[in-house]
């Protein structure tokens, strides 16, 4: 009997399982929010994933449940756990990758390094915070947001009036997280897979570079570190992955700051775009390894098989036309180039694909792989 494994959420980290699902023969099934999405190669249902009974028929006919996203609500997830449903990672996990001032309040409890925050309920409770650092801080929208939206700078709490509004409007009440504004040299991010049975492994840290609070180019592994630096990335990992009981693919995005600490940004508990280097730049890949982990399967070896891998996005796609008409010209000029695309429309701004370039000169590598993505863009 195959194994099987359904994704809730149809976008492209569902799609990107797909592959290693079929070398596994492991049998993949998506539930899909649209007919069309990224990940309609695998065999999809299409259904609200906001819908418990949506949820539980779909999840009957696999035998565990993973995500392409961290959306699915509480409720939801509870139902399939009551139902004997194996739910990878958990509810009691996946919250905090939900809620940002829940993550917050559970990694002080774990002692891990984070910026100062705040839960603020009003302009007076946020202008005191704005007083006690410096007069600026970052307010943050606990739940739902991505892609730096639902992320501000603010100098004066005025500035968040409209975000107060919205949650006076919103029955349940509810706060807004705030936090300093680090100042930071870089972003890097730490993978960590962890199956429910314990067994951890963490990939090196990389680098992440935002533009427009969205993820353009990761490095891997993160050049210009040291052994203390490795070392606390990798135990902040380890150790939120098993002080939450993350199972699956955990990321931390962190910032590196210019007084040289290591602070805590968030948590993605699936596959995350700061991983896609591994699909070809080490022995094991993020979409495998996640496939192992929430089957609770031995994990894979994460060390990179070639000293560097860089990952350019490949973000809006080409201005007219689809993005395999820039095949030729690339495939001729970047043999080297790895392309994985999403089976998305071009539109300004959205991640339609990306490009891995590996090998053992980090110039050579990185000038590649955005020569490469550029011949998508424009
Ligand atoms: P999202 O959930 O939208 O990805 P993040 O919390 O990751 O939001 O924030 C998006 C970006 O905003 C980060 O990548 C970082 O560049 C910046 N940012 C977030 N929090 C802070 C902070 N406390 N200090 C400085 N910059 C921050």
């Amino acid at each position: 009997m195959a194994l099987r494994v359904g994704v809730v959420g149809g976008g492209q980290l569902a799609r990107m399982m797909i592959a290693p699902a079929v070398e596994l023969g492991i049998e993949l099934s998506v539930l899909a929010e649209q007919p069309d999405m990224s990940a309609h190669l695998a065999a999809s249902a299409v259904g609200d994933y906001r819908d418990t009974d949506t949820v539980l028929a779909f999840a009957r006919g696999v035998d565990v449940v993973t995500f392409d996203h961290e959306h699915v609500p509480q409720p939801v997830l509870h139902a399939l756990v009551d139902a004997g449903i194996a739910v990878h990672p958990g509810p009691d996990a996946l919250l905090y990758a939900q809620d940002k001032l829940r993550m917050r309040a559970r990694l002080d409890e774990l002692g891990m390094p984070q910026p100062d925050w705040a839960a603020v309920s009003d302009v007076a409770g946020l202008q005191a915070f704005i007083d006690d650092h410096g007069g600026r801080a970052v307010v943050k929208t606990p739940r739902g947001g991505y892609d730096g939206k639902g992320v501000r700078v603010v100098r004066a709490a005025a500035e968040a009036e409209d975000w107060f509004a919205a949650l006076a409007e919103d029955a349940h009440g509810g706060q807004l997280l705030v936090e300093e504004l680090v100042e930071f040299r870089r972003e890097l991010s730490q993978q960590v897979a962890r199956r429910p049975s314990g067994e951890v492994r963490a990939y090196p840290v990389v680098e992440t570079v935002q533009r427009d609070g969205v993820c353009a180019e990761v490095i891997a592994p993160a050049p210009h570190v040291n052994d203390r630096l490795v070392a606390t990335a990798a135990q902040v990992g380890v150790g939120i992955a098993e002080g939450v009981g993350v199972t699956g693919m955990l990321a931390v995005e962190l910032f590196e700051t210019t007084d040289d600490r290591i602070l805590v940004n968030e948590l993605a508990m699936r596959p995350h775009n700061s991983g896609h280097w591994s699909q070809d730049g080490a022995v094991t890949g993020q979409f495998e390894q996640h496939l192992r982990a929430v089957l609770d399967l031995p994990l894979g070896d994460a060390s990179p098989r070639r000293p560097w891998s860089v990952m350019v996005n490949i973000l809006g796609g080409p201005a007219e036309g689809a993005i395999e008409d820039c095949f030729a010209a690339v495939m001729a000029a970047h043999p080297d180039a790895k392309i994985h695309t999403y089976g998305k429309t071009p539109r300004p701004g959205r991640k339609v694909g990306h490009v891995n370039v590996v090998g053992d000169d980090l110039d050579d590598v990185a000038y590649d792989a955005h020569a490469a993505a550029s011949f998508f863009e424009g």
